[in-house]
């Protein structure tokens, strides 16, 4: 095993055994990244459902064949990106019996930040891609509004440019002319990538290239990242 994928697996194994929220006693199995390690890009969605709480891998249900749709649009399969979630466990709620999916709160987001934080520093992602607000919260602040704030580029953790579009189970929750709105803004988000994607490919080659021909250095990226504490100029 490579040294990514054995960091990963030891991380997995840690994170199993966690016992910081109470719902790491009320899930089925743990849900942490599955994917390509080498990948620039990583997405980041909520935490587990029903689905991925049953088989142990994120993005498994009809929220994650949305987005396999959602990455073929941009040319990307499944397999060569890094997909994980915010938090690592089902946030789960009984009623008369049956059990619901919750929102993620606060706190198991914080406990469970440092395994997110962990597979950040192992896979390097160049590009982060978060799933709806809970993942954005996670990492520009709850003051994060999506309907205004996504399709932005922000400074990331660990030196990732960082963007947020809408989570695909709340395009799956749309109804009617609501659907084809919500899918144009995602589109635009979603080319927004490909585009970075790129971008950072091209720089690649040239910095390759100049070290081939022996010349000085490479251009700098240019830097048209927000940074989390100006968002709060507005
Ligand atoms: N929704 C998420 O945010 N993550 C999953 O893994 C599945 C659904």
């Amino acid at each position: 095993m490579d040294t990514k994928r054995s960091a990963l697996a030891a991380l997995h194994a840690q994170a199993d055994a966690c016992r910081r929220c109470a719902i790491a006693t009320t899930r089925n199995k743990i849900v942490c990244g599955v994917g390509d390690p080498d990948s620039p890009l990583m997405i980041v969605g909520e935490g587990p459902g029903e689905n991925e709480d049953r088989q142990g891998a994120p993005f498994v249900g009809r929220a994650g064949e949305l987005l396999t749709k959602m990455l073929a649009a941009i040319g990307l399969r499944r397999e060569d990106v890094f997909i994980t979630n915010t938090i690592k466990c089902r946030a789960s709620t009984e009623e008369n019996g049956r059990v619901f999916n919750r929102a993620p709160m606060q706190e198991e987001i914080a406990n469970c930040r440092e395994y997110l934080d962990r597979e950040i520093a192992i896979v390097k992602p160049r590009v982060i891609l978060a799933l709806g607000a809970p993942a954005a919260k996670s990492f520009l602040g709850a003051g994060f509004g999506i309907t205004r704030q996504r399709g932005i580029w922000y400074a990331g953790p660990a030196g990732t440019d960082l963007i947020v579009t809408f989570h695909p189970a709340y395009i799956l929750r749309l109804t009617g002319g609501q659907i084809d709105a919500m899918k144009r803004l995602v589109w635009s988000d979603l080319q927004a990538v490909r585009r970075k994607l790129d971008e950072l490919k091209q720089d690649a080659e040239m910095t390759d290239g100049l070290a081939a021909s022996g010349r000085a250095e490479a251009r700098p990226l240019h830097d048209d990242r927000v940074k989390a504490e100006e968002l709060k100029l507005f």
